[in-house]
């Protein structure tokens, strides 16, 4: 027996004819209804009376939802590997991640050479596959060179960039005979799909041997190797030959292909819808229970990878202990969808594996493999906004909790909501607006819950609502040793109080809930201010928002200095109410601090507010350098430091949050985050890190204390801003309770104390 666990598969191969284009779309949507896994189409660019399959493949992606798609083989003479490399990303992106890419390095020349296709011997036909592979793989792969050079006998790229990144690993199949387009497959490819009637069916095990071999032979695993087959055959009611007879017979004559030659996909060629639908209801579902009957359990579906993708693992993770409910989401370095997992939005980062999370037993199974790894970074992801930009990190593990990103109105009427960690804020402000609730989060709304809600949370209503974890309700928690805990005011009430402001360093929260306000739509506005007399602008600005009700809350935003141009600064503003005489009354004195160059003012939902985040992945690259204070009042030495630091050009990017008002109402001693006093936040980035801190640091004396979601100071002194000495140190006793061997230790470590007796 040789078969190579792959999930069984069945496709239907249509012809792509262009006199009823809607019949051919018809028979895929078909085969998508009859639950089959993988609708192809023949591709022969030089044949007037055929759809051009690209154009095909498309369509029917985006007719069809689920089911998988490929070209019956593309013909490689007439595509450009590199072209064709972008659109296979492009489509596997479009379809989510549906694609498989048939490859044929061609025949038919003398049709090929009418349309300006270059003839190939045999043997040359092999060696540009063979380089077109090497082409396309490196145009997916946007991991390595940031300009490729490649100097085929074929195929040439001279700084062409990689990308797009495809949605999943493409596989490559090749449909290919001879015993040198058989080694290939073995070396490079990631199946062999060949039809019978080129082949015969006892010429598969053959075939199999060399693919085997070569495999082999270049370091691989020929189970990294799918089988597929082309078929054809008719339903009747007498048996006769292979495939012609009732379905019982079909599951006869395939169940061997199976068995004894490890074929994992069947495609069947059919235009006749009632062949399509009796090959998906009788023939596959009895062939697959026939086929489980003939091995032991576990048997099919096991994920190899691929070598060239084992070869860039990092040392130091025992990959092999990866737990089985991981194994099949685990991305690594070599993997495809790394390049969307590696980086946060704001730093660059090359870890050793990334396991994504879906539930708190993948969170348990993730820690506890963390843990057999003290010797790397560990990571804890929610939605990879983090500041300090420690939820990626190089050689370790991320524990990425991104898809845990449930939102759930439990109790409209007593505004109880659970959110996932994995929750976007501007999402969870969209589900909450039908009800007329919202949670005072942040200004952003890409950031994640996790990392914002473990921390404070200074956002669009704070000066009203108060802090994002004054609305906290109670957490579930996985700890470091594993064990699940739900922490509130009545359950684990010390921990709770630590998670309200240091959550980080005592285990991961896989859900949140809350108590929302009662919030519908909300006045907007932004001004643009001449900031020229930058120190009295602050101040002006600082005194207007700490003189207004709570109902104002403002954040300010200056750049660097350019040449020649005044120095201008951009102001937001919330006002909590849907009244316009209200709004307007907030406004005006924030509109007289500095002359304006440009306002805007509107009566929004607040979901509105927070619907500015762009989708998709995080490219981070390189540190970040922020720094963060929190501050009483902008006093004239400050705004006067302030002006010096914006004027100096250290920074790029400087601004000022209000919090106070209900920030201010929580007793200092209830939350870990204990700088309740201040009313207000500065934070400013540059990028040359000695130059930043040196600036800021001269502004230290200043501040009460930082809000650590803003800092990216690894320096220990950093842990003592953020905590006054009562609270780091019962934070100190607690750690030792709850994480003793300091696991979470990766983000702001609080070092464990003496542990309180
Ligand atoms: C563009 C932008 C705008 C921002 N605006 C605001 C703002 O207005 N107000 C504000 O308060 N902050 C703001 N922040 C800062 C924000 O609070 C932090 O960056 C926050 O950590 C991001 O959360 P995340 O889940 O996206 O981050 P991640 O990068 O996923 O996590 C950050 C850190 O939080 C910890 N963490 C994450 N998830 C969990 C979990 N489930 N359990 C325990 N620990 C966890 C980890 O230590 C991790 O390193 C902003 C950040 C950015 C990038």
């Amino acid at each position: 027996m040789a078969n190579y666990g792959h999930e069984l598969q069945f496709g239907v191969f249509i012809t792509p004819q262009s006199q009823d284009p809607e019949a051919v779309v018809e028979l895929a949507r078909l085969a998508e209804r009859v639950g089959l896994d993988l609708v192809t189409f023949q591709d022969h660019p030089y044949q007037p009376r055929f759809l051009d399959t690209w154009t095909l493949l498309s369509w029917v992606a985006g007719q069809t939802e689920r089911i998988h798609l490929a070209p019956n083989v593309a013909n490689l003479p007439l595509r450009s590997p590199a072209v064709l490399a972008r659109a296979a990303a492009s489509l596997d992106l479009l379809s989510g991640g549906r694609l498989a890419l048939g490859l044929g390095a061609g025949a038919f020349w003398d049709a090929i050479a009418a349309m300006g296709g270059r003839r190939l011997s045999p043997g040359e036909a092999v060696d540009a596959l063979d380089e077109a592979i090497d082409v396309i793989r490196a145009i997916w792969d946007t991991t390595a060179a940031r300009s490729l050079r490649f100097a085929g006998e074929h195929y040439r790229l001279e700084g062409a960039r990689p990308g797009p990144v495809p949605a999943h690993d493409i596989p490559i199949w090749i449909g290919g005979y001879k015993p040198r387009m058989l080694r290939l497959i073995g070396r490079k490819a990631d199946g062999w799909l060949p039809s019978l009637g080129y082949i015969q069916l006892g010429d598969i095990a053959a075939g199999n041997r060399i693919i085997d071999e070569a495999a082999r032979a270049a370091g691989r695993d020929p189970r990294e190797i799918r089988r597929l087959v082309n078929v054809s055959g008719r339903f009747s009611l007498s048996r006769g030959g292979f495939l012609n007879g009732p379905s019982e017979q079909w599951v006869e004559d395939l169940l061997p292909l199976v068995v004894e030659d490890g074929i994992g996909t069947i495609i069947l060629a059919s235009d006749d819808p009632e062949t399509i639908e009796r090959f998906a209801t009788e023939v596959a579902p009895a062939l697959r229970a026939e086929a489980e009957r003939a091995f032991p359990e576990g048997h099919f579906g096991v994920r190899i990878r691929r070598a060239a993708a084992r070869a860039r693992r990092h040392p130091g993770i025992d990959y092999d202990a990866v737990p089985p409910s991981l194994v099949d989401v685990a991305i690594e370095p070599g993997d495809t969808e790394y390049a969307r997992v590696r980086s946060t939005y704001m730093r660059g980062g090359s870890p050793g594996i990334v396991l994504p999370v879906s539930s708190v037993e993948q969170v348990i199974d993730a820690l506890a493999f963390a843990r057999a790894h003290p010797h790397v970074p560990l990571s804890i992801r929610s939605g990879g906004h983090g500041i300090s930009g420690r939820s990626t990190n190089d050689g370790g593990i991320v524990i990425d909790l991104g898809r845990m990103n449930r939102i759930e109105v439990l109790d409209p009427v007593a505004r109880r909501v659970r959110l996932g960690p994995g929750a976007r804020w501007g999402d969870v402000a969209a589900a909450l607006a039908p009800y007329g609730l919202a949670l005072s989060s942040g200004d952003y709304g890409g950031v994640g819950v996790g990392g914002l809600a473990t921390a404070g949370g200074i956002g669009w209503l704070s000066r009203l609502h108060g802090l994002t974890i004054d609305h906290l309700r109670a957490v579930e928690m996985v700890l470091a040793d594993g064990s699940v805990v739900r922490a509130s005011e009545d359950e684990n009430p010390d921990l709770f109080w630590a998670v309200r402001g240091a959550g980080a360093n005592f285990g991961i929260v896989t859900s949140f809930e809350f108590e929302a306000d009662a919030v519908g739509n909300v006045g907007w506005a932004q001004f643009v201010f001449d900031a020229s007399d930058t120190a009295g602008f602050l101040e002006r600005w600082g005194a207007a928002v700490e003189s207004a009700p709570r109902d104002l809350t403002s954040f300010l935003v200056m750049g660097r200095p350019r040449r020649g141009q005044p120095l201008v600064a951009q102001v937001m503003a919330v006002v909590a109410s849907d009244q316009p005489e209200t709004i307007v009354d907030r406004l005006q004195p924030l509109a007289t601090v500095a002359p304006l160059y440009d306002q805007y003012a509107v009566i929004t939902p607040y979901a509105s507010i927070m619907a500015n985040a762009q989708g998709g992945y995080h490219d981070g690259q390189g540190e970040p350098v922020g720094r963060s204070g929190l501050i009483e009042h902008i006093t004239p030495e400050f705004a006067a430091a302030a002006e010096r630091l914006i004027r100096s050009g250290a920074v790029y990017f400087f601004q000022i949050r209000s919090v106070g008002g209900a920030v201010a109402d929580v007793d200092p001693d209830a939350t870990a985050y204990a700088h309740r006093s201040a009313n207000f936040h500065v934070t400013a980035f540059g990028s040359n890190r000695a130059r930043v801190d040196a600036e800021w640091d001269a502004l230290h004396h200043h501040f009460t204390g930082i809000y650590l979601n803003f800092e990216t100071d690894p320096r220990p002194e950093r842990i003592a801003d953020a905590f006054p000495p009562r609270t780091l140190q019962r934070l100190r006793e607690l750690k030792a309770r709850y994480d003793p061997d300091n696991v979470f230790r990766d983000n702001f470590n609080i070092a464990p104390g003496v542990l309180a007796r």
